[in-house]
């Protein structure tokens, strides 16, 4: 990535903000790619294999996992920020660790912990994976967390309460003036829901949780299962499922990239000025949106609240909400490391190390607290 190929609106290492921390500029690599291999390296980024995305890890060997996730987003943010010549490698950070802060067992964990929280401070697992970048990864001698640039720390940040912006200082202050970050950021945010949208599909239909007839009754899937039949008339089962999810997918990536060209051109920036004072430049197109947004809401209705799933929500709420109380009785039962952080600030210690958690390791942690018979 020489500067000469990127939009002038792009991130690069001219124009970034740099890092808390002064540190040499790297050699046989640049700044976003630097980001993105410290990233891969955290411990927080090899947690996310054992963390539930919709099914629990161990549920079965090939639905996703927040690691596999997080490689479907960079795929798809990489394939999109090519094609509007902006910052690949910075794309790339941003989907990796977009997630790094999330909680055991999914959005259950995360509610759960939030109410945990709620007299103090309260728990947003986006604002915890910039902590975790930040603060919480312990890899370097000369700071804490994982000094990324200010970009990358940007695009994690997708949303924010105002209390918590306030006290982000640089970085909460967009949500304070309702401006834009970058590109992409903006782009990497749309590939998340590209990517979660159509892989539920498919591990939906995988679990047997939902099926084909019900979702030939939402119109951009029967539209694109429609295509695949007429290209391959005798096409049936795994093969015709991944041939639609494919154009879906490639249907949405290239709405999403000239929607966005469209709004480049009208607006003509010069700079990543011009991109944050705008309005938010990546969409998709009116009609695509409405089309995905009505598959958004058929997988919450029949997936998302499905009985089988919402047992493990169930499940998990009480887990988390049992190890926090277990934890704020007698914190003498935390490993050393958070008792150590315990004495500052009890409950986000503790949050912290529920956070932190795979989803097995939670299993466990709650079965040697409260099983009889268990050490
Ligand atoms: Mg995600």
């Amino acid at each position: 990535m020489t500067p000469a190929t990127l939009a002038p609106y792009a991130v690069s290492e001219t124009n970034t903000r740099g890092r808390a921390h002064h540190e040499p500029s790297p050699v046989a690599r640049n700044e976003f790619q630097r980001d993105r291999d410290r990233i891969i390296h955290s411990t927080a980024f090899r947690r996310l294999e054992y963390k539930t995305q919709v099914f629990v890890n161990h549920e079965g060997d090939l639905f996703r996992t927040r690691l596999t996730h997080s490689l479907e987003v960079a795929q798809i943010a990489r394939s999109i920020a090519r094609a509007l010549a902006l910052n690949e490698d910075l794309a790339e950070a941003v989907a990796l660790s977009h997630d790094l802060g999330h909680t055991p067992f999914g959005h259950a964990g995360q509610d759960a912990l939030n109410a945990c929280m709620k007299d103090h401070g309260g728990f947003e697992h986006n604002l915890q994976s910039l902590r975790t970048v930040d603060v919480l990864e312990e890899r370097y001698g000369a700071f804490d967390g994982l000094n990324l640039t200010w970009e990358t720390r940007e695009g994690i940040l997708k949303h924010c309460s105002l209390k918590n912006a306030r006290e982000l200082g640089d970085l909460g202050q967009r949500f304070i003036d309702r401006t834009q970050p970058s590109l992409e950021a903006q782009l990497t945010n749309l590939a998340d829901e590209i990517a979660y949208n159509n892989h539920d599909v498919d591990d939906g239909l995988r679990s047997g949780l939902i099926t084909l007839e019900q979702l030939l009754e939402v119109p951009i899937f029967a539209r694109h299962a429609e295509r695949v039949r007429e290209r391959f008339p005798a096409i049936a089962g795994r093969r015709m499922i991944h041939e639609t999810i494919r154009s879906m997918i490639n249907t949405l990536v290239l709405d999403l990239i000239n929607t966005t060209a469209e709004a480049i051109n009208a607006l003509q920036p010069k700079s990543i000025d011009d991109i944050r004072a705008a309005q938010p430049l990546a969409a998709f197109s009116e009609a695509t949106r409405a089309q995905h947004l009505a598959l958004k809401r058929f997988l919450h209705q029949n997936l998302y609240r499905h009985y089988r799933v919402l047992r493990m929500t169930n499940k998990a709420h009480r887990i988390i909400t049992e190890l926090f109380g277990a934890f704020m009785d007698d914190p003498r039962i935390l490993p050393p490391q958070y008792q150590h952080m315990a004495e500052q600030d009890k409950p986000r210690a503790i949050a912290d190390y529920i956070a932190g958690m795979t989803d097995r390791y939670a299993i466990g942690e709650h079965r040697r607290l409260f099983g009889v018979g268990e050490i």
